[in-house]
């Protein structure tokens, strides 16, 4: 194994699963897991040319919001109950100012902050997502190109929902956060937990491997180490309780399951009442603070 991990640049890895892109290509791609600090990574990353491939499906639900089926219902429901708790976690203690969503989708948990009052911007690489938040937010969203050009400073809060897992330069992308929050601004990043149980449970099929999508996988001493070094402090950790029932449908549905609906339902219940004890929930929310 010639590789290095792409956060700390040892060599001292391992192999810790072989899977399929079973989301779309079926494709067969190795996680690896750096011994030095505990990260995981997908190998081999498609290139910058390839990747945009990988997202290129009538199934990619986080960008298509009137699809019909069972499993776009679940989704729409899940996305909608999620916003409200993502904006209950990350700010609604906080008196408003500004903030940007990194990765902002389609635009929906912006369109709930802006009513609220704050004053919003998004970043958003894929067009079509882009086009449909741009309309409903009657704002310019940047692409992730514009993130180096941000000024130092800028934002009391900045929001990463299920993102950096996806961004292909952890290490500038880190760089660039603790640059444009405020100091004694908040950063946010939701991730999904390879520790929590239907992670445990599905293995190799656990659909938020996601791979080669997600080019890192978390967990919260991952985390814990890689931040260590930064100008943020960790707060909180919270649950996105909701996501353990649509992670574990779709799992369910790569495992080739009869009743994917009935079995996800009932493992994602499971997952979530094993983590009211562990604490290894199938999502996690990291909440920093910027140091002042
Ligand atoms: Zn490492």
């Amino acid at each position: 194994m010639n590789e290095k991990c792409p956060w700390c640049g040892s060599e001292n890895l391992k192999l810790f699963l072989e899977l399929k892109d079973y989301f779309l290509t079926e494709e067969n791609f190795m996680i690896l897991y750096c011994d030095e600090c505990k990260l995981l990574f997908t190998s081999p990353v498609p290139s910058a040319d390839a990747i945009g491939n990988y997202y290129k499906s009538e199934n990619y639900l986080s960008h298509n919001e009137n699809k019909k089926g069972l499993l776009p219902w679940i989704y729409n429901i899940v996305k909608q109950r999620n916003v409200v708790n993502k904006y209950n976690i990350a700010v609604a203690d906080m008196a408003n100012g500004s903030l940007l969503d990194i990765g902002c989708g389609v635009g929906d948990f912006l369109f709930y902050a802006a009513n609220r009052g704050w004053k919003i911007s998004g970043i958003e690489p894929d067009m079509d997502a882009k086009s449909v938040a741009s309309n409903k937010l009657h704002l310019k969203i940047d692409s992730p190109d514009a993130l180096p050009t941000l000024p130092d400073d800028s934002f009391d809060v900045v929001t990463m929902w299920h993102v950096l897992e996806h961004v292909r330069d952890l290490k500038s992308e880190i760089f660039h956060l603790q640059r444009i929050v405020k100091h004694g601004g908040r950063l946010i990043i939701a991730l999904p937990n390879y520790k929590s149980f239907d992670a445990m449970h599905y293995l190799d099929k656990w659909a938020a491997y996601d791979v080669p999508r997600h080019l890192y996988h978390f967990s919260k001493e991952s985390v814990i180490n890689i931040f260590q070094d930064t100008v943020f402090s960790l707060t909180d950790i919270k649950p996105l309780k909701w996501d353990s029932f649509y992670v574990s449908v779709l799992s369910e549905k790569y495992c080739g399951s009869f009743m994917p609906f009935l079995k996800g339902i009932w493992n994602g219940l499971k997952s979530n009442v094993n983590a009211s004890k562990s604490m290894q929930y199938s999502s996690l929310v990291y909440c920093f603070v910027k140091d002042k």
